[in-house]
């Protein structure tokens, strides 16, 4: 009886040991959801979940088979970054990095601390309108939704004074906040970063061409056809009535930051959940903004960064970056209080890509 007691309680830690590997190893990932594109033969197509949206891979492969070699690793990037790069989980680097604050340097993955230097190195470009510590703003505005009232101008001067990349001290293996009260939220680049990882992943299992993409914001590998280009849909920021934009791209990636996903209102206002942290307030002037870019961690980036500059600097900024588009929506300045019209800019280029 004691020997049985014993045997279940070892089959149940056993069952519960496998099973929690089973859910949190990427390596488990069912791919039975694989199948043929219905839209394009010699596409597969795999949709799964994924930091907190939509997700789908799409490649061109022999058979099923082949797109399972190539899709299997892309998933298991997606899902390190995913549990290491989350705010919201307490055992991701991101999650201890933030339990720390100023106290000591917390150890985090190679992959972490290189989206902590892309991170870095977009703040500067941006001239801090990119800036993953702006986390001591949310939760004012946070604060304030729930309030239903304006954060006190004091309230936001004290977080403001939590804010800044340059107090995030990055070294071999590890980092560190030099100032009190600050942490940091990798959700304006982590997207990206994972697109590019997964799409780095499909190259490296053979893929020649395929596609990532991870709640709208995409990378395009190869061609899909010889000669031929992908056509990817972005949502018209000018609203719901409009059929999207096709846009035509091969090798590239697009990420579009856009209000009509996410925002709040507090005091009867809609205000974007990217808030610009050179001044503490959430934007409101930009609608949206779509970035086609070399990489997908730089177009998501940019996205976010744009939102925050506005129409004219974000402009001047991609106009700086070669190989880099960008169509904005933005507010025209309104009467006083009222909010102006929407207007919708491109980069030289941009109109090229569309079909
Ligand atoms: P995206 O969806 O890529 O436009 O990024 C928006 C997300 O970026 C927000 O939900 C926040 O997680 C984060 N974020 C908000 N404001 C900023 C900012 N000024 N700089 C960097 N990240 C931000
Ligand atoms: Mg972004």
């Amino acid at each position: 009886m004691r020997a049985l007691g014993f045997d279940i309680r070892i089959a149940l830690l056993l069952a519960a040991v496998l099973g929690v590997a089973a859910g949190c190893s990427p390596r488990s990932e069912p791919l039975e959801g694989i199948r043929p594109d219905p839209d394009y033969s010699g596409r597969f197509r795999f949709e799964f979940q994924a930091m907190g949206t939509d997700a789908a891979l799409v490649v061109c492969a022999q058979d099923p088979r082949s797109a399972r070699r190539m899709i299997g690793p892309a998933v298991e990037q997606v899902r390190t970054v995913e549990s290491l790069m989350s705010m919201f989980r307490p055992d991701s680097d991101v999650g201890q990095l933030n339990a720390a604050g100023a106290q000591h340097p917390v150890r985090v993955s190679p992959l972490t601390l290189r989206v902590l230097r892309a991170s870095a190195h977009f703040s500067q470009l941006t001239g801090g309108a990119f800036d993953a510590t702006y986390t001591p703003l949310r939760s004012v505005w946070l604060k304030a939704q729930g309030a239903g009232a304006f954060p006190p101008e004091e309230e936001l001067r004290r977080a403001l004074a939590s804010v800044g990349f340059d107090k995030l001290v990055l070294s071999d293996g590890a980092a560190m906040f030099a100032g009190e009260g600050m942490s940091v939220d990798l959700g304006g680049i982590a997207k990206g970063f994972a697109i590019d990882l997964a799409a780095e992943a499909m190259k490296g299992a053979g893929a020649q061409a395929a596609l990532v993409d991870i709640g709208g914001d995409i990378r395009v590998v190869g061609r899909p056809g010889a000669g031929e280009s992908w056509r990817i849909l972005v949502r018209d920021p000018r609203g719901e009535g409009q059929p999207p934009i096709v846009l035509r791209l091969s090798d590239v990636a697009v990420a579009t930051s856009g209000d009509y996903a996410r925002y709040f209102s507090v005091g009867g206002r809609r205000f974007s959940h990217i808030i610009d942290p050179r001044t503490g307030w959430p934007v409101q002037d930009v609608p949206s903004a779509t970035v086609v870019a070399p990489d997908a961690t730089t177009a998501d980036a940019l996205a976010t960064g744009i939102s925050v500059l506005g129409a004219q600097k974000g402009l001047e900024l991609i106009a700086s970056l070669p190989g880099v588009e960008c169509m904005i929506m933005a507010r025209e300045a309104g009467e006083g209080e009222a909010q102006g019209p929407t207007r919708l800019y491109y980069s030289k280029d941009f109109r090229t890509l569309v079909e």
